[in-house]
C-alpha cells in the first residue's frame, strides 16, 4: 500500500483558518529579537515576520550587531519585555558565542516567551502544566494528530535529545501516554532500537542517519531534521527509505517545517 504523506500544508492551512478567527479585530504585536549575523537566524526571522504580517499581526524587528555586548543585549531584551505594546517575543538563536544565553533569557518576560525558552516555562512543561511548549515539537504533535496517528501505548523512538526539539518532544509524547525510547549520539546499536519503533522521530541534523534497514515495515516516520546537501534540503531519514518502509511519513521539505512558524503565531493566542 502507498504510504500516507504527512504533508505540512493542510495542517498549516487549518491552523491559519483558526488563527484568523481568533485574531479578528485584535491588535497584537510580535517582536523578533536577533543578535548577530547567523544566516539561519536571519532566514527564520524573515519568514516569521512574513507569516505574522499575513495574519494581521503587528511586528517589531529588533536586531543588534554581532559585536553587541551582553549588557546591551540584556538591556534591549528587557526593554521589549517591559513594553506593554509588545505581546510576544521570539529570541532567535543561536546568539554570538560571547553572549551567555541563560543570562540573557532571564530578561525575557515568561508570559511573552513564544518558544518556551525561559526556565520558568521549561519547568512548567516538565510538570505538564502548560500547553505552550516549544513550537517545533508542537508542530510534530499537530502533524501526528492531524493524520490521526495514535500515540497512547505506542512505542516512539525519539532520535535526538536537543533542547529545542528532542527533549521537549519527549515530554509531550510522554504526556500522551506514548512509550518513549530516547536515543542520542552515544546510543549503542541505534538500528536495533529504531527497528522496534511504531513511530520513529528523528531530530538530529544528519542526512541519511536513518536508512531503510532501520525502519520496521509499516512504522510512522516523522523527520524533523533539516540538512543542506548539494544545495538541496533533506531530512535525517532517507526519502527512499520512508517511501519503501513507512506507512506514513513527513516529507522534507514540506513537512514539520511548514507548521512551525504558525505555532509561534498560535502561542500569541495565550495573550488574548
Ligand atoms: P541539537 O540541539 O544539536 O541536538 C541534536 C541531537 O542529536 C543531540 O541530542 C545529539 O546527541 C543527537 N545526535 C547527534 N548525532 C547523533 C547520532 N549519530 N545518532 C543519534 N543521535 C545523534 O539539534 P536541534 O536543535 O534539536 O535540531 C535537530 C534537527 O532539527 C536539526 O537538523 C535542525 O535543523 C532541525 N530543526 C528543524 C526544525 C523544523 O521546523 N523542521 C526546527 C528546529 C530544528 P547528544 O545529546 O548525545 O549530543
Amino acid at each position: 500500500m502507498e504510504p500516507i504523506i504527512m504533508a505540512g500544508k493542510p495542517v498549516a492551512e487549518e491552523i491559519r483558518r483558526n488563527l484568523r478567527e481568533k485574531f479578528a479585530g485584535k491588535e497584537l504585536t510580535l517582536a523578533t529579537f536577533l543578535v548577530g549575523d547567523n544566516p539561519a537566524a536571519h532566514v527564520y526571522k524573515r519568514s516569521l515576520l512574513k507569516t505574522a504580517a499575513s495574519l494581521g499581526i503587528h511586528t517589531r524587528d529588533v536586531e543588534l550587531p554581532e559585536g553587541a555586548s551582553q549588557e546591551e543585549a540584556e538591556r534591549a531584551l528587557r526593554a521589549l519585555s517591559e513594553d506593554p505594546r509588545v505581546d510576544g517575543i521570539l529570541p532567535l538563536v543561536p546568539f554570538p558565542w560571547h553572549i551567555s544565553r541563560m543570562q540573557l533569557i532571564r530578561q525575557l518576560d515568561p508570559e511573552k516567551d513564544m518558544d518556551c525558552i525561559h526556565p520558568i516555562n521549561g519547568g512548567k512543561l516538565y510538570l505538564g502544566i502548560t500547553p505552550w511548549g516549544p513550537c517545533t515539537p508542537r508542530s510534530c504533535m499537530a502533524l501526528l494528530d492531524y493524520y490521526k496517528i495514535p500515540l497512547e501505548g505506542q512505542h516512539v523512538v525519539m532520535v535526538g535529545y536537543g533542547e529545542v526539539v528532542g527533549r521537549p518532544l519527549t515530554l509531550m509524547l510522554m504526556g500522551r501516554y506514548a512509550t518513549v525510547t530516547v536515543c542520542r549520539s552515544r546510543t549503542k546499536n541505534l538500528p536495533a532500537i529504531t527497528r522496534q519503533a511504531d513511530i520513529i522521530i528523528s531530530a538530529v541534523g544528519k542526512p541519511d542517519l536513518i536508512t531503510e534497514d532501520m525502519i520496521r515495515e509499516g512504522a510512522v516516520v516523522v523527520d524533523v531534521g533539516i540538512n543542506s546537501v548539494d544545495g538541496k534540503l533533506v531530512g535525517d531519514v532517507s526519502e527512499a527509505a520512508k517511501k519503501v518502509k513507512a506507512s506514513a511519513y513527513t516529507p522534507v521539505p514540506g513537512g514539520v517545517g511548514v507548521v512551525s512558524n504558525l505555532m509561534v503565531m498560535e502561542t500569541l493566542t495565550r495573550r488574548l
